[in-house]
């Protein structure tokens, strides 16, 4: 948090203000911009929220969601007046100028400050500050630092509490990932004495399936899985006849490509969605498995460790038949030798 300080100051006066957040956001982008929007209203600022795209519905419970204003790429007047006459531009949960798509150019070309608060590896550095720490398991609990640091605890209210609450909820898998640390649970435990309601997050988020979400996934389960049990690696493909089919919406494919992963033995597990002429990706790992350089050398992605995504402009059956030879050849290590 060495840049702090001058953000701090940056901050003793009324600023006008753009958070953003990467597209497709999760609990962890929209949360930590909600919560650090709710923050800086609070201190006098005039403050403005911008998605570069949609956010899933199982999101809108989070104070404030309503006033997110959502990147359009056929009218970027909407948003790009907002980015122009701000002095200070905070950009959440990435640090590459391609994670905002094709809002790209509207954030590059804003003559604002830019602060980047983020979690990932490798960040690109466009940034006049940073507050950078790929130890956090999410950009919620950087948020929740920054807050903490500046103008102590009392200014964590509730609303602010649940948005953070959920993104170092998600990101950690609910406290089951490896980033699951001593400090993650102390500050979730401050997060609920701030007032964060957690079984009523947890049940927003998870407990909120449409019908159709549920049958997609018997019918991805029992049709689209495929295991490779030699090479540890299990993965779904998904067409967007299947996603037609089962009318999926926003944000209904998020966490099955955990289900892959929960099979005895699997150390790789990866996701393919043809969405809109593009194949996005996920992929999940245990242990020492990098897929975020995975990704990156092969999928033009990145990400964490264990956590990675990227895409592709091929076929969904060119993307999977390369992902299926980059296995075979062992590129991520997954069978040892002997
Ligand atoms: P998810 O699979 O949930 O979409 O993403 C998992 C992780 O990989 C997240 O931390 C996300 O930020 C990162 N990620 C997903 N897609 C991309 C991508 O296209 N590029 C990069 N650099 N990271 C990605
Ligand atoms: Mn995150």
């Amino acid at each position: 948090m060495k840049d702090l300080p001058a953000i701090k100051q940056l901050l003793d006066s009324p600023k006008e203000i753009v958070i953003t957040m990467h597209a497709s956001p999760d609990a962890d982008a929209l949360g930590s911009s909600l919560g650090l929007y709710h923050f800086l209203k609070a201190k006098g600022h005039e403050v403005v929220v911008v998605a570069p795209t949609e956010y899933p519905n199982f999101l809108n419970w989070m104070a404030g969601h309503e006033e997110v204003l959502v990147f359009d790429a056929k009218s970027p007047e909407k948003v790009s007046g907002h980015f122009n006459q701000a002095e200070l531009v905070f950009c959440l949960d990435f640090s590459g100028l391609s994670r905002v798509r094709e809002m790209e150019s509207v954030l590059d070309q804003s003559p604002a400050k830019k602060i980047i608060v983020d979690h990932h590896l490798n960040p690109e550095g466009f940034a006049d500050y940073m507050i950078w720490d790929t130890t956090a398991a999410a950009t919620a609990e950087l948020i929740y630092e920054m807050i903490v640091e500046m103008d102590g605890r009392a200014m964590v209210t509730e609303d602010i509490a649940s948005c953070l609450y959920a993104g170092i909820m998600t990101d950690t898998g609910s406290f089951k990932h490896s980033n699951t640390t001593p400090k993650v649970h102390r500050i979730v435990a401050e997060l609920m004495e701030c007032g964060a309601k957690s079984a009523m997050i947890s049940q927003a988020i998870y407990d909120t399936y449409s019908l159709n979400r549920l049958r997609f996934l018997g019918y991805a389960l029992n049709e689209l899985l495929e295991v490779n049990e030699e090479m540890g690696v299990a993965y779904f493909a998904i067409s967007s006849s299947d996603a037609q089919n089962y009318q999926l919406k926003k944000g209904d494919t998020e966490g099955l490509v955990n289900y892959a992963l929960s099979i005895d033995g699997i150390m790789v597990a990866a996701l393919f969605k043809e969405v809109d002429g593009e194949i996005k990706i996920s992929f999940r790992s245990f242990g020492d498995i990098e897929v975020n350089k995975f990704a990156e050398n092969y999928f033009d992605g990145g990400g964490h460790k264990n956590a990675a995504g990227g895409h592709t402009f091929e076929t969904l059956k060119n993307t999977v038949t390369t992902f299926e030879k980059l296995i075979s050849q062992n590129v991520l290590k997954t069978k040892q030798k002997g």
